[in-house]
């Protein structure tokens, strides 16, 4: 039994998390990236080439118009890369589902980029950003030199558009943190970052989020190399909050990987662990396998520490 699975018994009597009803579709477009973050759990960089098939494009669409999942969130990488994406986007909002994508926010300083936030808006695709800090020399060392300046010239643009201003196209910022620490409260940072990105750069956002780094990839290879890799694991377990379990992200999502590989969620693609459904894979993906028990292990801890975390913020 892993460190996860021991503290859901100790505190629920269950031995196995499982999924409830499925109300998220979370599509890896690829692990390219123009950036190549510290934090970064799916090691994505520049260099990666790993991207989805027009195939797995076309099985994704044809199960979303036979289920009832609403929400499909984009992610990779850098979604905005993938050479078919403006194709797949309208092809969902013709499917009428809400779409989201991760973005890096950078990217759209890309000279090739210009007119991609413009069909986003377009096509009322809501935006959530990293901006792992309001501050220029905790970005930059955690996104490399200039990150911090770009997302703000990169917000400022989209701010232009209307996103961050008006509800039809939120900006959603996410905060995480630079080493091996639980985020700051939620609310209380979100307030910081409102007026401190105003005040100083005349800028607005929607809603910010936080987000605990997860103990592998990128991130735990740094821990590892500054020694700090047992002090995290300890934080989490200690941090234990069992009210986090009712609303894990992987109870009410799916993340289908470049591939078509299905996962409970992202971190668990990057771990390279795929679901334990009947069918692992989307072209296959019926409404048993949405109801299943979910493959977890002692990353898991990161979601069920302090106010916990997920793709949309902390859990209670
Ligand atoms: S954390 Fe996001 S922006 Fe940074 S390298 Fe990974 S995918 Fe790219
Ligand atoms: S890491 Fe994934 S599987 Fe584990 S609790 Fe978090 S969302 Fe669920």
């Amino acid at each position: 039994m892993n460190v996860f699975l021991h503290h859901l018994t100790k505190y629920t009597g269950l031995s196995q998390l499982h999924s409830r009803t499925l109300e998220t579709l979370q599509v890896n477009l690829g692990a390219r990236c123009t950036l190549e973050c510290r934090h970064c759990h799916l090691a994505a960089s520049p260099r990666r080439t790993e991207a989805m098939s027009e195939t797995v494009m076309d099985q994704i669409l044809t199960w979303l118009a036979g289920s009832n999942c609403q929400n499909v969130d984009l992610t990779g990488g850098a979604p905005e890369l993938h050479p078919l994406f403006h194709r797949f986007v309208t092809q969902l909002r013709n499917l009428s589902v809400n779409v989201q994508v991760r973005t890096n926010l950078t990217i759209y300083l890309e000279p090739d980029m210009a007119e991609t936030a413009t069909f986003l808006r377009e096509n009322q695709v809501a935006l959530v950003g990293s901006l792992p800090c309001y501050l220029e020399k905790n970005v930059d060392a955690q996104r490399g030199v200039g990150s911090f300046q770009s997302a703000i010239q990169a917000i400022r643009m989209l701010n232009t558009l209307g996103y961050g201003l008006h509800p039809q196209w939120p900006l959603i910022l996410v905060y995480n943190p630079g080493g091996p620490h639980l985020p700051p409260e939620q609310n209380r940072l979100e307030a910081t970052y409102r007026q401190l990105l105003h005040e100083q750069f005349g800028l607005f956002f929607t809603r910010l989020i936080t987000i605990t780094n997860m103990p592998i990839g990128r991130f735990k290879a740094d821990l590892r190399r500054q020694g700090r890799e047992e002090e995290y694991r300890t934080l989490l377990e200690e941090s234990f909050n069992p009210k986090t379990l009712e609303g894990l992200m992987c109870r009410n999502q799916i993340s289908v990987r470049w591939d078509g590989q299905l996962f409970d969620c992202d971190f668990n693609l990057a771990l390279d662990k795929p679901v334990e459904a009947t069918h692992s894979n989307v072209a296959e993906l019926s409404a048993t396998d949405v109801i299943r028990p979910i493959v977890t292990g002692p990353h898991c801890l990161a979601c069920t520490a302090g106010a916990g975390s997920s793709c949309s913020g902390v859990l209670v």
